[in-house]
């Protein structure tokens, strides 16, 4: 799908974190642009629209224009305290396929990696295969931090994936992204989140076999269980309709499959969390025992 770039200058990089993340043992957020051109169809961001610092194109247009904050790096090297926990980035996917003409994250890494007061923690959150190409700056930003990255993987079938998340590498690719930053000495976590439709069991098998560590898992946020704030796009749910799907919206379901995942992960000896617990676990700051976080 086509999509255009913009570019911008930020007068901060580095923002506080309030709900969900702080929950989870965060204290900033960093998102190097407006609007990610993955579009994934159940995104929560758009729903968000300014509390997000979007523009009403950007949500209107979701996936299809991304504005890169060019300012980054140089504001991230001032602003680093030394202190921080980082989550990059609960806005846009760090390596959405603009990235890879921008090449912002080669400039943010290497910011960590050279800061005089590097963070605490630095986590990247992405689907994106692209992460590959920084795979030496994640090493050297590593030796600074605790860096980790959390690799999204919604589902095991990618016929799945095909329907929600069109433009998102295919399923294996990722568990060969995985393997091959595994490979390179980098911390990294398979997130489960959103959780879409999928063989539960035969997903979780995989994560144990392919990773190690704790495994974080989060269903599809809904209106049932979460009044306000960010929340699954209409597509998404138009989708479930369309194809059966209406379960993996269903507050008691989610629960009943989460559950059944920590059960067959503490069989083999391995913490499973979700919600702000589970996200807790990217920072190696919780107790991982007592990771693990309901809805009812
Ligand atoms: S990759 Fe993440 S931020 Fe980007 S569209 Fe998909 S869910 Fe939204």
């Amino acid at each position: 799908m086509p999509f255009e770039i913009f570019q911008a200058d930020a007068r901060t990089i580095l923002s506080p974190v309030s709900g969900f993340l702080k929950e989870a043992g965060f204290t900033h957020s960093l998102t190097p642009s407006r609007n990610c051109t993955f579009g994934c169809t159940y995104c929560y961001v758009p729903t968000m629209r300014v509390q997000a610092g979007l523009k009403p194109e950007d949500w209107q247009h979701w996936g299809q224009r991304t504005t890169f904050k060019r300012n980054a790096a140089g504001l991230l090297a001032k602003e680093l305290r030394g202190t921080e926990r980082i989550y990059c980035s609960p806005l846009t996917d760090p390596y959405q396929p603009a990235e890879d003409q921008q090449k912002l994250m080669r400039e943010i890494l290497r910011a960590v990696a050279d800061a005089e007061r590097p963070p605490e923690v630095f986590v990247v959150q992405t689907r994106g295969p692209l992460i590959l190409r920084d795979l030496e700056l994640l090493q050297a930003a590593g030796e600074r931090t605790r860096l980790r990255v959390s690799f999204s993987v919604t589902t095991d079938d990618d016929r799945i994936r095909r329907i929600f998340e069109p433009i998102c590498a295919p399923i294996e690719t990722r568990w060969a992204t995985i393997r091959a930053l595994r490979e390179g000495g980098v911390a990294v976590t398979a997130t489960l989140a959103p959780l879409l439709p999928c063989d539960a069991n035969a997903l979780l098998a995989r994560v144990l076999e392919d990773t190690d560590g704790p495994v974080v898992a989060d269903p599809l946020h809904v209106r049932a269980v979460k009044r306000s704030g960010a929340t699954t796009r209409q597509p998404a749910l138009e989708i479930c309709r369309k194809f059966g799907f209406e379960q993996w919206l269903d507050p008691n379901f989610q629960n009943q499959t989460l559950r059944g995942m920590s059960a067959q992960a503490a069989a083999a000896g391995r913490v499973f969390g979700w919600g702000p617990a589970g996200f807790g676990l990217l920072t190696g700051t919780r107790e991982q025992t007592e990771a693990g976080g309901v809805y009812t």
